[in-house]
């Protein structure tokens, strides 16, 4: 079977022996995930964990009945909404790129669950936090780091079926990776591709997320799982290109022209009203900013506010 599930939250087969578990509405720490089940009794390979250990828990208990043994876990990156739930897969081997492995655990769910404690105290930044982080429960985590790790390109093979790990960061984050399956035609994104809402450029730059996009449009699929938002095809693929090529050029423009990150955003905001978590406009915008300046990095924290200022405004 083959085709695009509805968007409902779990377990959904999006290709013969191809899962995508998928949790709406995709917004912050709302992530998706995927399986690739053996034809026989080797073990399952598992395409990321969730962001606390509930909701990781939960999705084992649904994949366990359409597979039995996960015998390998992929993280396409580092951010927690995709491995922090890594200690609950038993004896499967952990692999992901290099610089992922590096980068897991910062920041560590500690500093997280701190700020949804603090986060009464801290004003705007404190509601924008509550809301954002306040649905998952950061207790319990222990960080399990990958056990193998590549960079470049890598071929799994799962009870025959290759899976072909493909390095495309940094971009989103510093080391991530699509995960594609070439004989079912689908390929897990991670977090290249939002659908639904902003892209939110961690790392950068732009130019090598636009060619992380153009090898998914290389690729002969018909199903792409995005890292959030609901299963599609390449046209959402193309229209988060339009967007990384539109966000680079208008921010530059308000770069030169001596705007700070944050007006320029408020500038820029309007284009794009019709999709969700507009607030990361100003981390994007700041991503182009960086490049053009790398001596005036902005601080996480400085971020974060002003995510808070623009997610506020009507
Ligand atoms: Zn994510």
């Amino acid at each position: 079977m083959s085709g695009r599930p509805p968007y409902e939250k779990g377990v959904h087969e999006v290709a013969d022996r191809v899962f995508a578990y998928l949790q709406p509405d995709g917004s912050w720490g709302w992530s998706n995930a995927g399986l690739v089940r053996p034809n026989g009794n080797g073990g399952a390979l598992l395409v990321d964990t969730l962001f606390d250990l509930k909701l990781t828990q939960e999705m084992l208990d649904a994949f366990a009945a359409v597979t039995g043994h996960i015998g390998t876990v992929v993280n396409t990156h580092a951010n927690g909404d995709h491995c922090w739930g890594n200690q609950l897969v038993g004896d499967a081997r952990i692999v992901a790129s290099k610089e992922c492995a590096e980068e897991i655990g910062a920041p560590p769910p500690e500093t997280l669950a701190a700020l949804v404690e603090e986060a009464p105290a801290m004003g705007v930044l404190g509601e924008f936090l509550a809301r954002i982080f306040g649905p998952f429960d950061f207790g319990g985590i222990t960080l399990r780091k990958p056990d193998e790790t590549f960079e470049g390109t890598l071929t799994l093979t799962v009870d025959g079926t290759q899976v072909e790990l493909v390095e495309v960061g940094p971009a989103h984050t510093r080391g991530d990776i699509l995960v594609h399956v070439p004989a079912s035609r689908v390929v897990f994104t991670g977090d290249i591709l939002f659908v639904g809402g902003h892209p939110i450029v961690w790392a950068g730059p732009i130019g090598n997320w636009v060619s992380a996009l153009d090898r998914i449009l290389a690729m002969d699929v018909d199903t792409v799982v995005p890292g959030h938002g609901p299963v599609v095809g390449k046209d959402a693929v193309n229209d988060e290109r339009d967007y990384l090529l539109w966000l680079e050029r208008e921010a530059k423009v308000r770069f030169d022209a001596g705007l700070a990150a944050l007006d320029a955003a408020r500038d820029m905001i309007d284009e794009y009203r019709h999709w969700g978590e507009r607030e990361r406009l100003v981390v994007n915008v700041a991503a182009v900013y960086r490049e053009l300046d790398p001596d005036r990095p902005p601080s996480f924290v400085d971020l974060f506010s002003q995510m808070a200022e623009l997610a506020r405004e009507p």
